[in-house]
């Protein structure tokens, strides 16, 4: 039988690093080899891809690359290029007026300052169009080997769920994690949230029955255990609602559905 523990140290900084210290050791025993998901050849390629993927998913990403970097291998490529046509190649990433603006003025930047190669520290990244935290920190960590914290939507949401942080801004979630996970696991860790987050703790409707964390994890929007619901996103797609789901007097299928669970 678990031990009770009072309500007040829950949220102690030692109980929270041991919550972290089980949720590390779950993960990494789940994945156990983790990289990004991103196709690069170099730092430069990597940095490039990161850019594209905001708000766009890896695998798009990648469906794009290859073709970009073949017109355009190198930073002098994207700054000559017409803008008009990265834009041509990168719009399938979405958001791509802004993407290829800042694609262009980043390798401007990087060959201004940095003799077209890929700066290996934090300060240096952010200082460049387009890069923020999250970007240098990809890039950091997977290209130079330099351990960092990358909070995207994944690791946000899981390590709120989770109880490894209070807090909504990017920044401070960073530095919660880095209080308590070891450094040298930094990017791996980041990595293997993201990984947990597509496959378990997804954003709608988290897969909690199945979950190894499920006992440690304090989210009260945790999805029964008895939940046959079919994910609000299938519903969505339906034309039409099977007759038996929807409630006397009509109703939405989605609020309809809630009800027969
Ligand atoms: S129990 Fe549910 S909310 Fe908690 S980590 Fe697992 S999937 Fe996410």
């Amino acid at each position: 039988m678990q031990a009770v523990v009072p309500l007040r140290s829950r949220s102690s900084p030692a109980f929270v690093r041991r919550r972290a210290d089980r949720v590390r050791a779950v993960l990494r025993a789940r994945y156990p080899e983790v990289r990004p998901q991103l196709l690069h050849r170099s730092p430069f390629e990597l940095l490039i891809a990161t850019i594209l993927s905001a708000q766009c998913t890896d695998r798009q990403v990648n469906r794009v690359t290859p073709a970009l970097f073949r017109e355009l291998p190198g930073p002098r490529d994207f700054a000559s290029a017409p803008l008009s046509r990265i834009e041509a190649l990168v719009r399938s990433t979405g958001f791509y007026r802004n993407k290829a603006r800042n694609l262009k003025a980043c390798c401007r930047a990087l060959l201004a300052g940095h003799g077209g190669e890929v700066p290996r520290t934090l300060e240096e990244l952010v200082r460049l169009p387009g890069v923020g935290r999250k970007t240098a920190n990809v890039v950091l960590g997977a290209a130079f080997g330099v351990p960092g914290i990358v909070v995207d939507t994944h690791v946000a949401r899981i390590s709120r769920r989770l109880g490894l942080t209070v807090h909504r801004d990017p920044r401070r979630i960073e530095q919660d994690l880095m209080a308590i996970v070891p450094r040298r696991e930094w990017s791996a860790f980041s990595l293997r949230l993201v990984f947990f987050g597509r496959e378990t703790c997804t954003a709608r409707r988290p897969r909690c029955p199945e979950c190894p964390l499920g006992s440690i994890c304090p989210y009260v929007g945790k999805t029964p255990a008895d939940s046959a619901l079919p994910a609000p996103q299938a519903l969505r797609g339906r034309r039409k609602a099977p007759a038996t789901t929807l409630p006397r007097g009509g109703g939405s299928v989605r609020g309809a559905t809630r009800r027969t669970g």
